[in-house]
């Protein structure tokens, strides 16, 4: 941050999404940091070359990274991070991942599998017995809380707990939660993962990833993992993610009130035989009675409500999940996956409950 004064009490969250990362307070700085756009950079210096650093980057990570609490790396999508931590572990190396988690993930851990890269153990990571009991001999244990798309919650602890004793990294997908309502390295994890192009950028206009850690070893491996592959973000991007994340703490409070108060009306409607919501967070689904046509059917209903796969924007959207090919068969095909957005919530009621009606 900016000057900061080492006396003063920590801010909060809110406070630190607004401020950090900013150029410092002097006169004639921009608020803002600006977009660099540069291939390279004058020598002598640390930058050095356009893969390796980014001024736009340091701005946007060092805000990140304050909230999560720890140092932030931006990479060029969600997965492109993910793939970077896949390639942590050595060879044949057991990765320990939930049985239902967001399906790109799942299919680069697939994919490696196939090719006999690593060995996998897919559990329920919500049944903490079952997760504690899988960690044994893992090198990595991948975390999603909540879980995409039925929204189950891991017990993190434990769970850290048993991984750590195994001498396993444990990798947090904190993309649905966002660090302003779970901190997972707070809770032992070492390294947390976001989608940006979800919650943190959070206009639907940017497709962006990053990592965060405590551990400066950690950190310098994984930045010698982006620089090598080039899995680096555009420095426009990175702007628009930074850009959203000075309001990520009003958008996540209000897709949350408009959440919660959705899941209690969507429980009374008797189109919807489960409603899968966690009790935090903007993300809700619902399981249909009629089956899987139903739930192909509803997104087309609605019109306040965009048909559309993605989540965590300012507009409010749903898909039927299994209408993917690779989504996980552990998800129920009548399952509708909704992203709450921040519109006025009778509004977003009246559409979604005259589709539903129409349906039964
Ligand atoms: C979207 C998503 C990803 C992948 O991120 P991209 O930015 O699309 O590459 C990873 N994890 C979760 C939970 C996601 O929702």
């Amino acid at each position: 941050m900016a000057d900061p004064d080492q006396t003063a009490p920590a801010l909060k969250p809110s406070t630190v999404a607004v401020h950090a990362g900013r150029p410092p307070r002097e006169v004639d700085q921009p608020f803002n940091e600006p977009v660099t756009f540069a291939s390279t950079y004058v020598a002598g210096g640390d930058l050095e070359y356009g893969r390796y650093a980014n001024p736009t980057w340091t701005a946007f990570e060092t805000a990140l990274g304050e909230l999560e609490g720890g140092r932030c790396l931006a990479f060029a999508s969600g997965l492109a991070a993910v793939s970077v931590l896949l390639d942590l572990v050595g060879h044949e190396a057991l990765v320990v991942a939930p049985s239902t988690a967001y399906q790109g993930t799942l299919g680069q851990l697939a994919d490696l599998e196939m090719r006999g890269r690593v060995r996998t153990k897919l559990v329920e990571m919500h049944d903490t017995e079952a997760a504690v009991a899988a960690c044994d001999d893992a090198a990595l244990v991948w975390i999603e809380t909540p879980s995409n798309p039925n929204l189950d919650v891991a017990d993190l602890d434990p769970i850290v707990e048993a991984a750590h004793e195994a001498g396993a990294y444990v990798v947090v997908d904190n993309t649905f939660a966002t660090p302003l309502l779970q901190t997972p390295l707070a809770q032992g994890a070492d390294v947390v993962l976001h989608s940006a192009t979800k919650y943190l950028a959070g206009h639907s206009d940017v497709v962006m990833g990053a990592l965060v850690t405590r551990d400066d070893e950690l950190f310098t491996i994984l930045k010698q993992r982006r620089d090598l592959l080039g899995a680096i973000p555009g420095p426009m991007e990175t702007w628009l993610a930074l850009r959203g994340l000075r309001t990520l703490h009003l958008r996540v409070e209000r897709s949350q009130a408009n959440a919660a108060e959705l899941a209690r009306r969507l429980e009374g409607h008797p189109a919807v035989s489960l409603v899968r919501y966690p009790g935090f967070g903007g993300m809700v689904s619902i399981e249909l009675a009629a089956g899987a046509l139903a739930a192909d059917l509803l997104p087309r209903k609605t019109r306040l409500w965009v048909h559309a796969t993605s989540l965590g924007g300012v507009e409010s959207s749903m898909e039927r999940r299994r209408r993917w090919k690779a989504e996980s068969p552990t998800v129920d095909e009548s399952l509708v996956r909704l992203s709450v957005g921040i519109e006025d919530v009778e509004d977003l009621w009246a559409d979604v409950s005259s589709a539903l009606d129409d349906l039964t």
